[in-house]
C-alpha cells in the first residue's frame, strides 16, 4: 500500500513538473531592442556613412552627415 502511495505521489510530482515546464510563470520578454527604437540610424546620401538621425541633415527626403554633403547632394552611385 505504501508503494502505491509513493507511486501516486511520484506521478503527481512529474505531472506538476511537466505542467510547470509547459506553462512557465509569467515572464515578460521584450521582443525589440530598446536602443534601436531610441536611436534610429540614417545613411548619408553623399558618402554613405551611417549616423544618428538626430545629427543628420535632411533635404528632399535624403539624409546627409554634414552641411557640405547636403550642399553636394546625393551621390551619383546608387548603393
Ligand atoms: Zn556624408
Amino acid at each position: 500500500m505504501i508503494r502505491l502511495i509513493m507511486w501516486v505521489a511520484l506521478i503527481a510530482a512529474i505531472v506538476w513538473f511537466i505542467k510547470r515546464l509547459l506553462n512557465p510563470p509569467a515572464k515578460k520578454t521584450r521582443a525589440q531592442a530598446p536602443e534601436v527604437a531610441a536611436a534610429p540610424m540614417v545613411r548619408c546620401a553623399q558618402c554613405g556613412v551611417h549616423l544618428l538621425r538626430d545629427r543628420a541633415l535632411s533635404q528632399d527626403q535624403q539624409w546627409y552627415c554634414s552641411e557640405a554633403h547636403r550642399l553636394e547632394g546625393p551621390a551619383a552611385r546608387d548603393r
